[in-house]
Parts: structure tokens; sequence; C-alpha cells
């Protein structure tokens, strides 16, 4: 996958690319990231990037000379005919989540716009923009944090990215349930014990146990994600040893 970010401030993703998971994903050529600084492309002599809201108000506004010109440099070398998907993260955005991730992570290339101050011209949004996406209800200061916790949730995805013990389809969100809780050694830290189950060896018992406890979790935290439609005759089952258990606590 080919990621170009359009950003004031390059520097803030060079540990977050140059780390971990996301490192090894450029090393071995899965992922390839470049940071366009949308100054660079200001055509006024003093590089400025901001001006004054049409119609007053506080703040400043990203103009759009800048922001065209570094997407034209951007996609120069994209597949012609296709047009880019380019997010722009705004809080106004669709709220991003695993299955937006999902949707992102089957894209050969994506173009991230990070706005700041008020954000960017609506001219842009409207010409170049195809996702607008918050992730979450808050205020930051500009979007390269966001545009960070994106390309860290899609890379993860991309097929090889993860080596074969780590993996995603048990994860919270994939499966459309939060995940079980984990144990590693030791089984007795202090007297916490890990559950007996887990080193018992038996799988079939082992997995009916994650798969309850990611349900009765799920049921707790966010009975929303709940679709009832999917839920297996054994998921019904153990709902209902839930529910007892709890009645009886
Ligand atoms: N005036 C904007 C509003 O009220 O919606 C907020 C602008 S914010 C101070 C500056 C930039 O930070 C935005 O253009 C966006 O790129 C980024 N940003 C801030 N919060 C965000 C969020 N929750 N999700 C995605 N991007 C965000």
């Amino acid at each position: 996958m080919i990621i170009k970010i359009l950003t004031l401030f390059p520097e803030m993703f060079y540990g977050f690319l140059e780390s971990s998971i996301i490192k090894r994903a450029q090393e071995n050529g899965l992922l390839e990231v470049e940071y366009i600084n949308i100054r660079d492309y200001a055509s006024n002599k003093h590089k400025k990037v901001d001006d004054y809201p049409y119609g007053g108000g506080a703040g400043m506004v990203m103009t759009p000379q800048p922001i065209f010109d570094a997407y034209e440099y951007a996609i120069k070398d994209f597949d012609k005919g296709v047009k880019a998907r380019t997010i722009y993260l705004t809080p106004k955005g669709t709220t991003f989540n695993q299955k937006i991730a999902v949707d992102f992570s089957a894209e050969k290339q994506l173009v991230f716009i990070c706005g700041h101050y008020e954000g960017i011209d609506q001219r842009v949004i409207d010409t170049i923009v195809t996702d607008e996406i918050s992730i979450g209800d808050f205020v930051l200061t500009g979007g390269e944090l966001p545009t960070a916790i994106m390309i860290d949730a899609i890379t993860r995805l991309l097929p090889g990215v993860l080596g074969s013990t780590e993996s995603y389809e048990d994860e919270s969100f994939y499966s459309g349930l939060l995940e079980y809780p984990h144990y590693t050694r030791p089984e007795d830290y202090n007297g916490l014990k890990v559950p007996k189950v887990l080193l018992s060896g038996n799988h079939k018992e082992i997995d009916r146990w994650r798969r309850k406890s990611s349900l009765e979790i799920t049921l707790q935290r966010r009975p929303d994600l709940i679709d009832e439609s999917k839920l297996t005759k054994l998921d019904k089952k153990l709902i209902n040893e839930i529910n007892n258990e709890r009645q009886l606590k």
C-alpha cells in the first residue's frame, strides 16, 4: 500500500512510522509512506498557508492553493483513472472504526490530509476529498495524530504485516465482539491465579471459555455491538449461562 500524507508537520510522524510493526511493514515492502509538506507548495513569497475566514470569526483557515498543489504532486504516480481515496481528518467526519479500517486496507493507495487551525477551505473538501473521518467526539490541534491512528489500524490488516504469532481475527471488534482476557506466565503471581481451564490443554473447553468471556465482557461494556442475528446456538446457550450466573451473584 502506498500512503501519501499532506501535512504541515511531517516531524510528528517520525517516531511512530519508524518503530515496531509499522517500521517492519515498510522494511518488508508492504507499506510505503511519503510525507508531503503542504508549506513547500505555497506559491506566495512568505510560504503562508492560512488566512482569515470569510465572514469573520475566530481562528484561521488553511488556504486551498498549497493543498491542491501538494495533492497534485501526491497523486502524480497513482493509477490513472482511479480516484485515490483521499481522507480528510475532521471532527465532523464519520467516526473511525474497525469496519472502516478493513475497508481502507483493501486500497492500493491512500492520501491523508491533516488539517490545522480551524481546518481547511471547504472547496478542497468538495473537490478532492472522498472520505471525511473523525477519530472521536473531541477536538485535537491537528490531523496528524488521527492520521497516525488510522495508518496503524489499517497497516496491521495488510496481508503479511502481522507475523504468525500475531493475529487480528480474534481481536476486539473483528468478530463483532470484544476480546476475551489474556494471561501469560507465571501460573500463580503472588496468589493471583490463571483460570484453570487455560492450563488444561483441552482446546474445546478453552475455546468455549474464551467465547463465553467475549460475550460476557461485550454484554457488560458494549451491548450495542451484539448482533442477535449473528449469534450461534452455542452463543445463545452461553448467554443464558451468563444471565443465570449473574442472577446468582
Ligand atoms: N474547527 C474544527 C471543528 O470545529 O470541527 C476543528 C479544527 S481542529 C482545531 C484542527 C484540525 O485537527 C482539523 O482540521 C482536523 O484535521 C484535526 N482534528 C481535530 N480533532 C479531530 C478529530 N476528532 N478527528 C479527526 N481529526 C481531528
